[in-house]
């Protein structure tokens, strides 16, 4: 497998070219599970480049705009032909970058090609409604017309599933997009790109603003050509360009989360395990969903910790291109310095480290970003391990006595994105799922995961309070109500 050759250096798409920046300069994306690795070079493109990606998003609108549905709906059907194509390579490029072990990146680029082929598919039945009216000869209706232009700015952790769930409903409503990946995860972003232009996306319909976000961050969100900003990442940066949007742009945002996952006294102990294994420690604790929490009934706690302890031993670390492999690197530098803060801190609170948490050395692991998955048991639910997201391998391990202080303690973070009971007490589950500050509850299942087909997001602090993303009503977020009265 080559997976390793001279540095590559990519382009930016911008105004349909291949562009550097005009100021020169590249950044590095590396491997993070072996530093001297570097995987692609980026154009470090300047607040004026990304300017300029915008204005071409708006000039191309119009006639995007009134391009015929089928007509885009077809290019993201052969967008998602070539990422199937060639899902093998891309899910190197995506491990080598990101750090993800293989599987899981293969999963991920066919996730990317099933969301295209959805929202072709589910682009195609958008609908208003017809309303009654005493106006015999009339007709009133509302119709759906597309934006303008989209900033869609993406997170490393899933860094072209997350892309493609963005991108693909803005284009199949008739939006122009400008694009800014994560600066550690541009190849697989740029790959995408280069599939839908491919497939025959015009020019300026996508642009792809590669760059630090110092640089391009301001403008691609506070253009007065904005009309929408579609962003997933860390609640602190969704709160810095949720201040920056002007009134006319609208904001949708998928941020933080502190998930918890609950089992309960009458719990299938494995089945707990397992679940609160995959959900936590699967991508190497950075999921935003993933589990960081498990709040467990007393009479199960001391077996469930011994369990749970077991299993995070059995683990095998190391880089995602080696065959069974379980848990690949930390995706960068400041990842592993948070983790490892964070199992220090606590221990200085007062929790109890059962397993883990410390950096890994020696072959294989001395030029990435390893660390062991940590237990903390007898969590404080106060502890800042116990309210922060940490978006790294580590659970806080929470004694209760009762299902309401553990429902009181899963809701008692700023976080609301994703929350688990392990139960087989049906009554309970739905005690649960109606108490749960959550925007998405599951019993008996990981606290990761979604399905394409249905709606995803957070409540309170883990998105913002407007559009839910995924699934059809995914479509909302970038269309417009238009109400119409005809008088005949
Ligand atoms: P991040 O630091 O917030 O960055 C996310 C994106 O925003 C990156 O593309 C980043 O660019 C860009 N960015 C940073 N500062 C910006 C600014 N001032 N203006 C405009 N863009 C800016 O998040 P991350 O570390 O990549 O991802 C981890 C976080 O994402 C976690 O908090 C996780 O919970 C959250 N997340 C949430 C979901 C969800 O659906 N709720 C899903 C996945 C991840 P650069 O890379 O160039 O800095
Ligand atoms: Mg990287």
């Amino acid at each position: 497998m080559a997976t390793r050759s001279e540095t590559v250096v990519f382009h930016a798409w911008v105004a349909g070219e291949w562009r550097q920046s005009s100021a020169g300069d590249h950044f590095d994306s590396v491997n993070p599970a072996d530093t001297s690795d570097v995987v692609a070079r980026f154009p470090n493109l300047t607040t004026d480049d990304a300017a300029q990606a915008i204005e071409a998003a708006a000039r191309a609108f119009p006639k995007w705009a009134a391009t015929a549905p089928g007509k885009r709906a077809e290019i993201l059907w052969k967008a998602a032909s070539l990422l199937d194509e060639r899902r093998a390579q891309y899910a190197v490029e995506l491990t080598r970058e990101e750090g993800k072990v293989l599987s899981a990146a293969q999963a991920e680029v066919k996730r990317a090609a099933d969301t295209l082929r959805f929202y072709a598919q589910e682009g195609l039945s958008l609908a208003g409604e017809t309303f009654t009216t005493d106006d015999a000869g009339s007709l009133v209706f509302t119709r759906r017309e597309p934006l303008g232009v989209v900033t869609a700015i993406t997170p490393w952790n899933f860094p072209i599933s997350i892309p493609a769930r963005k991108i693909a409903p803005a284009l199949v409503t008739g939006n122009t997009v400008v694009f800014k990946p994560a600066s550690d995860t541009p190849l697989i972003a740029l790959r995408l790109v280069e599939c839908l232009i491919e497939a025959g996306l015009p020019a300026g319909v996508i642009n792809l603003v590669t760059g630090s976000a110092s640089r391009v961050g301001d403008v691609i969100v506070s253009h007065p050509e904005v009309r929408a900003v579609t962003f997933t990442g860390s609640t602190g940066v969704g709160e810095t360009i949720h201040r920056k949007v002007s009134l006319t742009t609208r904001v949708q945002m998928e941020l933080g989360g502190k998930n918890p996952i609950l089992v309960m006294d009458d719990a299938d102990l494995k089945k707990a395990v397992e679940l609160t294994i995959k959900g936590g420690f699967e991508l190497t604790g950075q999921a935003c969903t993933g589990t960081s929490r498990a709040i467990v009934m007393r009479s199960a706690y001391d077996a469930y910790v011994e369990a749970l302890v077991d299993a995070t031993a059995r683990l095998r670390i190391g880089s995602g291109l080696e065959p069974g492999v379980e848990i690949g690197p930390l995706a960068n530098q400041s990842q592993l310095r948070t983790v490892l803060e964070y199992v220090a801190l606590g221990q200085e609170e007062g929790a109890r480290l059962v397993y883990g948490g410390e950096q890994l050395t020696g072959p294989g692991y001395d030029r990435g970003y390893f660390v062991r998955p940590a237990v903390f048991a007898d969590v404080k639910p106060t502890m800042r391990i116990a309210q922060e997201e940490i978006f790294g391998p580590v659970i806080a391990v929470i004694p209760v006595d009762s299902f309401e202080e553990a429902l009181n303690l899963a809701n008692g973070v700023e976080y609301g994105l994703s929350a688990s009971i392990v139960t087989r007490d049906i009554e309970r589950a739905h005690r649960f799922v109606k108490g749960i500050q959550a925007g998405t509850v599951k019993v008996n299942r990981t606290t990761t995961g979604n399905l394409i087909q249905a709606p995803f997001g957070g409540l309170k602090r883990s998105s913002a309070a407007t559009f839910r993303e995924s699934g059809r009503v995914g479509l909302e977020f970038f269309t417009q109500l238009k109400t119409v009265y005809y008088g005949f």
